[in-house]
């Protein structure tokens, strides 16, 4: 992406996006975790992005990368349970890869660190029906469309989308492994993760905010159209 200025403008635009988003899907997001947890992670993930858009005039003097960290420590702050640390930790130390600006190399890089530092607290790998199953083939995709397939950041992050979505259906048939929704063993079979269906949406409000700052085709498959499916 090209100047500072322009880059400083997508990550608060970006930011604005996705705490929207996450205030309209709270009632979606919480009785997701009433079925598997403990009804709490759309008021979670609302208060904390929530948080973070209100500091929007703080942090339209800094870098980037800087303004990303601070979500994270905002997040940290403001979001108990299990997905404050993940998610605000995370977004905190991968921050440091977008140092150099944000470029296609940087986000891959900071995609991927994201990703390790999530399986590396939350100890989840892919199959225990948690954020790590949208995330994963999220990343994956990323990286391989850029720098396998020579692809647009914004046509590999529309590619990673479609993949994340996928991650989210196969949380539902799985057992949970992790968090919460452990202590229900198989009880939790049948029911979507409410952490992978949050980072679903983040993704989507990038790639929605992307379509307005990069060149390329954000088109998503066929099948990815269809909304992921509302068992409520
Ligand atoms: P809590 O479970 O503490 O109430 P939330 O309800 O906000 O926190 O978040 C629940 C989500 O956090 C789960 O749906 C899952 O995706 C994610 N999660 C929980 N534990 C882990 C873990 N150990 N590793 C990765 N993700 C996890
Ligand atoms: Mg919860």
């Amino acid at each position: 992406m090209s100047d500072m200025e322009t880059q400083r403008e997508a990550v608060l635009a970006a930011l604005d996006n996705v705490a929207t988003r996450l205030a309209d899907e709270k009632s979606y997001l919480t009785d997701l975790d009433s079925q598997i947890g403990d009804a709490d992670h759309g008021t979670n993930m609302e208060r904390g992005f929530g948080k973070a858009a209100e500091k929007s005039d703080e942090f339209a003097e800094m870098d980037p990368h800087e303004i990303v960290k601070n979500i994270g420590t905002t997040l940290i702050s403001n979001v108990g349970g299990a997905s404050g640390p993940l998610y605000g930790g995370s977004i905190m130390f991968s921050s440091q890869e977008l140092e150099g600006g944000i470029t296609a190399e940087t986000s891959v890089a900071f995609a991927e660190t994201y990703l390790e530092k999530v399986k590396d607290r939350g100890g989840a790998q892919v199959g225990s029906k948690t954020m790590v199953d949208a995330l994963t083939p999220a990343v994956h995709t990323y990286k391989k469309s850029i720098e396998q397939d020579d692809l647009p950041p914004l046509t590999a992050l529309a590619k990673a989308v479609d993949a994340a979505e996928r991650g989210v259906e196969f949380t539902v048939p799985i057992k949970a492994l992790k968090g919460r929704a452990s202590f229900l063993d198989w009880r939790s079979v049948g029911h979507q993760d409410p952490g992978a269906t949050s980072t679903l949406f983040i993704m989507e409000e990038l790639l929605k905010t992307a379509e307005e700052y990069l060149e390329g085709d954000a088109e998503r498959d066929a099948h990815a159209e269809t909304a992921v499916e509302r068992d409520q």
